[in-house]
Order: C-alpha cells, then sequence, then structure tokens
C-alpha cells in the first residue's frame, strides 16, 4: 500500500473503509450500456446491499489518477460480485475508460453501498419503478429483489428508451415480470428505429405522459421511484406531485451529466394531469432546494473543512475544504485514520472521548459548542482549528461524526503576539510606575 491510498478493509465485513475488487467479466447490454462484474479481491463475500443503492468506485486512470464515481448495483444481491451497469459517454471519462481500456483483471477501489433509494419495508402499497435511460439500473435490481424476496408486492416497471438499439435488460426485465401476475412492465420508445416494432419489441411509442403514466399505473396508492436523466426528473417529480402524489410517495435518483446542467428545456415533457397549485415545498424542491442539494452544496464549498468519520474514527468524507486546509487530497484522505491531522501528543486524548462518545451517543461537548484544538497539516505544520461536531445516528446508535472545521491559525498567531505584546507593555507601565529603588 502506497501512501496515497485509502486504506482497505481486508476482512469484508459492511463498513465504510473501502475494499479493493476486481473487475472480472464485461457484458454488453445495448449499443451504449455494458455490465460489469465486480468480485472481492480477498474472496470474502461483498457487503450485502439493498436493492436500488449505489457503489462509490475509484479508479485508477493512466494519466488522469484516481477519479471517483457513482453507480447504482444492476443486481439484487448474491453474495458473490457486484454488477454495475454503465452508460458509455462519449465525451465521459471514466465511462469511456470502463468500456474501451479497463480489461478483465482491473483492480478497482469501492466504497460499501450506500442510499436510501431502495423498496418500502412493507408490501402494503404496490411500487411503481419509472426509468428513463440508463437511469433503470436501480431498478432492474429492485424488481430483482421482488421476484425472489418479496412475492407479495406488486411492481409495475415502466421504462422510456428512445429505441431498441440503446435499451439495455428488455429480455431480463420480461423474463422477471413473467414469473408473477402482480409485476408488470410497459417499455415506452420515444423515437422507434424502423427494425423496432411496437407489441414486440416495446409496448408504447412515446413520449410517455403524465396522463399516459397514471392510466399505466396506480399513482394514487404507490410508491413511485424515478430515476433518469435530469430533465427526466424534472418532467416527472414536480407533476406528479403537482398531480397530489405526496413526497413521501415519490422518490427520485438523479444520476447527473453536464448536459443536463447546461441542456435545453426537457424535450418530451409530460403534459401535466391537472392544475393543481405546486405546494411550497415541491416547488422549493423542483428548483433545487432539497436539504440534500442544500446539504451537497455546503460539503462542496471549500469554505470549511467537513470531515465525516465512522465509529472507528476512520475518515468516511473530505470535501475540498478539508484538503485545502490539510493538504491531504480526498483519495489520499478516504478510508484513513483521523490521526493523520492530529498532532501525536493530543491523539490519545482525542480517541479516549471519540470512543467514549461513540459508546454512549452522548457528546461530552454541548450543542453548538466551538472547540479549539490544534490540528496537524500533511507536510507537518502545526494548526490552530476551531470546529463544531454531530453525532450520526441510525436507530439511536452512533454510526460516526461529523466535523465542521476551520483553519484559525493566523488568527490565533495574532492573538498570541498581541497577548505577548500586551504582556510587555503591562510589565513596562508597571516598572514605569514603581521604579526600581
Ligand atoms: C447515485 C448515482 C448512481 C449512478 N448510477 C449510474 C449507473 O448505474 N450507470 C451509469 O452509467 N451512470 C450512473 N451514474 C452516473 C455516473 O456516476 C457518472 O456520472 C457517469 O458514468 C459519467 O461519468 P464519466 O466519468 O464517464 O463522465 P464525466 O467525465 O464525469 O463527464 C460527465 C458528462 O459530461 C460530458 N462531458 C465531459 N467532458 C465533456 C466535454 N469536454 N464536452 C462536452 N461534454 C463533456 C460527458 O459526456 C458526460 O455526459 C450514477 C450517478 C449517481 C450520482
Amino acid at each position: 500500500m502506497t501512501e496515497n491510498e485509502p486504506r482497505t478493509e481486508g476482512n469484508g465485513e459492511a463498513g465504510t473503509a473501502l475494499r479493493r475488487f476486481t473487475l472480472v467479466s464485461k457484458n454488453p447490454e445495448s449499443a451504449i450500456i455494458t455490465s460489469f462484474n465486480l468480485r472481492p479481491a480477498d474472496g470474502v463475500p461483498p457487503a450485502p446491499h439493498s436493492a436500488g443503492q449505489h457503489l462509490t468506485l475509484f479508479a485508477d486512470i493512466p494519466g488522469k489518477g484516481r477519479v471517483k464515481r457513482n453507480y447504482s448495483i444492476s443486481a439484487a444481491p448474491n453474495g458473490e460480485t457486484y454488477r454495475i451497469s454503465v452508460k458509455r459517454e462519449a465525451e465521459g471519462l471514466v465511462s469511456r475508460w470502463l468500456h474501451d481500456e479497463a480489461p478483465i483483471g482491473t483492480p478497482l477501489l469501492i466504497a460499501p453501498p450506500s442510499g436510501s433509494f431502495v423498496l418500502p419495508e412493507s408490501d402494503e402499497r404496490p411500487v411503481v419503478l419509472l426509468s428513463a435511460g440508463v437511469g433503470l439500473t436501480p431498478m432492474v435490481a429492485m424488481l430483482e429483489t421482488a421476484v425472489t424476496d418479496r412475492p407479495n408486492l406488486a411492481v409495475h416497471f415502466i421504462h422510456c428508451a428512445q429505441n431498441g438499439t440503446v435499451h439495455a435488460f428488455r429480455d431480463p426485465v420480461r423474463a422477471l415480470v413473467a414469473r408473477r401476475p402482480n409485476l408488470s412492465s410497459t417499455l415506452v420508445y420515444s423515437r422507434p428505429e424502423p427494425g423496432d416494432e411496437i407489441g414486440r419489441d416495446y409496448d408504447e411509442a412515446g413520449p410517455l405522459t403524465l396522463d399516459r403514466l397514471a392510466a399505466l399505473a396506480p399513482l394514487d396508492e404507490a410508491e413511485i421511484y424515478v430515476c433518469g436523466p435530469l430533465r427526466f426528473l424534472r418532467a416527472f417529480v414536480p407533476g406528479l406531485a403537482a398531480r397530489g402524489v405526496p413526497m413521501e410517495r415519490l422518490h427520485y435518483e438523479f444520476f447527473g451529466g453536464v448536459e443536463d446542467l447546461f441542456g435545453d428545456p426537457p424535450a418530451e415533457a409530460p403534459t401535466a394531469g391537472t392544475a393543481a397549485p405546486v405546494p411550497a415545498y415541491t416547488a422549493r424542491a423542483a428548483a433545487g432546494f432539497t436539504r440534500e442539494t442544500i446539504g451537497a452544496t455546503l460539503i462542496d464549498s471549500a469554505a470549511d473543512a467537513i470531515i465525516a468519520s465512522d465509529r472507528a474514527g476512520d475518515i468516511v468524507l473530505w470535501n475540498a475544504g478539508a484538503a485545502r486546509i490539510f493538504g491531504f487530497t480526498e483519495a489520499e484522505a478516504l478510508g484513513q485514520s483521523l490521526d493523520i491531522i492530529i498532532p501525536e501528543p493530543f491523539r490519545a486524548r482525542h480517541w479516549e472521548g471519540y470512543h467514549e462518545t461513540v459508546a454512549s451517543g452522548e457528546s461530552r461537548y454541548g450543542a453548538g459548542d466551538m472547540l479549539a484544538v490544534p490540528g496537524l497539516h500533511k507536510d507537518g505544520r502545526r494548526l490552530s482549528l476551531e470546529f463544531t461536531i454531530a453525532l450520526m445516528k441510525q436507530e439511536g446508535r452512533v454510526t460516526g461524526m461529523v466535523a465542521s472545521l476551520r483553519d484559525v491559525t493566523a488568527r490565533f498567531e495574532e492573538t498570541k503576539a498581541l497577548k505577548k505584546k500586551l504582556a510587555a507593555a503591562e510589565e513596562a507601565a508597571k516598572a514605569g510606575a514603581s521604579p526600581p529603588a
């Protein structure tokens, strides 16, 4: 292991540390989407995932260094491998490398599955899986899980693709829904090619509209999952909310893309079914003001360091501010112990407090307290830091901590110099007031 590598975990337990995987096979699913099967390099089964979750992988690309991307796991857990299915983006760095260059046997570092875009716990409500393009990857995993583990869950799989050339997983999806009467699928092609036959290759000609969606799926009672390019989400999520689907039943995931950010408004916008006013929260959410986007904006800003660590004290999140203040890149810091930023003499005391807090769930620092500690830069320099911490919990158990740190070294040094000057001035004044006899 080189100094620059995130620390990996050898025992295969679900956790937050990165593990080494090997690319064991590549299977084309369409002209532009290929599946990649990844097996743990240590032979220990991969951490189990909930269908719909994604992986964060780190790829070492010649000439580009280590780069990070997220990919949904496109199959139900099998205890041996993860499958991801990636669309080759014309100018995309990682997707092109995976498709065109990465040979079988390529090592990849992978963080454990994460994300809350997963099936509901109860079978009570039917589920609508609505996807476009490569956004079908988490839906395929969810459909597979419904077939294998959830016999009572009714699932409507609705997928929009341009045509049969780019459409992935047509036959596997059809084979899955044929397994039970409470499963159905509708394939909508927006630009069918001459070889695409309606009734045989696809079910309907697009674009899909909200009214048509309402006729296909029980929107009034279903848990609805939407995944696809941003313009697809923009077309459906606010429209469904305006139609009265409460946000608690509306789940969505966005894969992103430069063209989504700067591109034209949706070319295939569905016609809204009702003129009901969009609730304020939904309007804000549609404009991008969700807890997730606001949180991500804060994290991505380089002003303060935001660092999250797991129960063991290993770093699981390292933002640009952390890289700026401490000198370690994200790839260098992820998976390392917080020791990398704590000066040696302070480590024992730090870990005593850390482990006590993890075990008790109670921070010894009150909410909102600003703490001041010395820190360590990559080049060995001492830093003065001020920070606040928050405990991360799941079902009452501490899963880790997140700290927001500010570098106050300059101010600290200035205050120290001023204090010294003040003390000297006081000494001089004292000496002047009572001169030695
Ligand atoms: C939770 C989550 C799950 C995801 N799951 C999947 C999945 O299952 N399958 C999948 O395929 N993707 C998935 N993604 C998207 C994935 O993470 C990558 O964003 C995607 O593969 C593109 O990465 P890239 O390195 O190939 O492209 P990048 O190099 O990051 O480029 C991104 C986009 O910009 C365009 N671009 C780049 N450079 C230029 C340029 N100079 N001029 C014009 N355009 C340019 C590319 O064509 C591409 O569309 C997921 C994303 C998230 C957040």
